[in-house]
């Protein structure tokens, strides 16, 4: 019996629990299914709803700084992260949703705390945990290979894909920020956690005044 209730828990076969808020962390029915959404208390991925804004400014220069701003300021505040996934569905449930998972579901916590008392960009972010865990299965892969006939309303992620050479470059930044710490006695790693690596965090608002201008910043 567990085992069965455990195989369907989430699937098109369950009558209870809704297969897309399970895989997808977004249902387009919201609070109105007639399945159940259970929110997860501990997980290890976050859920920004409807961050990215396509419409307004679809460039890939924007789409890689706000990748960058993200990444940065996220690993480094609050702890490794594996992925980002940034959704350029049209829907209301999909639109924006970027989705960022952190190796330990302790620190995805932390964030998520942390995050609804922040602003991006002028607007007030929020953030909660999601249930997805893998983002294979939510992903379309009709969008991936080009084209899906369903369009911005289809229900499965349509991704935006930052330059691969940037996510390449912060995945190494953080790892080489990782080993470091880990290396380094307490007393520097005090100090460093204070005053960021320069590497992992170009660009940003408070180093460069012009580019806090141009650039939006986590406030
Ligand atoms: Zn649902
Ligand atoms: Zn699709």
């Amino acid at each position: 019996m567990a085992h069965y209730m455990a195989s369907i828990y989430g699937t098109e076969g369950d009558p209870i629990y809704c297969t897309f808020y399970h895989k997808i962390g977004a249902c387009l029915h919201v609070d109105s299914c007639a399945r159940k959404h259970v929110h997860p208390t501990y997980a290890p991925v976050v859920l920004l709803p409807n961050f990215y804004q396509p419409g307004s400014h679809h460039s890939q220069r924007v789409l890689d700084t706000l990748y960058e701003n993200l990444f940065t300021e996220l690993s480094l505040q609050y702890g490794e992260i594996k992925r980002i996934r940034i959704c350029e569905n049209e829907s209301e449930h999909l639109a924006g949703n970027v989705y960022i998972q952190f190796r330990r579901s302790e620190d995805a916590l932390k964030a998520v705390e942390a995050l609804n008392n922040r602003y991006y960009d002028g607007r007030p972010v929020y953030a909660e945990l999601s249930p997805v865990t893998n983002f294979e299965e939510a992903v379309c892969r009709q969008h991936e290979k080009g084209a899906c006939r369903r369009g911005g309303n289809c229900n499965f992620m349509h991704l935006v894909h930052p330059t691969s050479a940037l996510k390449r470059d912060l995945l190494r930044a953080q790892d080489a920020y990782l080993d470091e710490r880990q290396r380094a006695p307490r007393s520097h790693r005090e100090s460093r956690a204070q005053s960021p690596d320069r590497d992992m965090s170009s660009e940003r608002g408070k180093d460069t005044p012009t580019a806090a201008e141009a650039t939006p910043t986590m406030a």
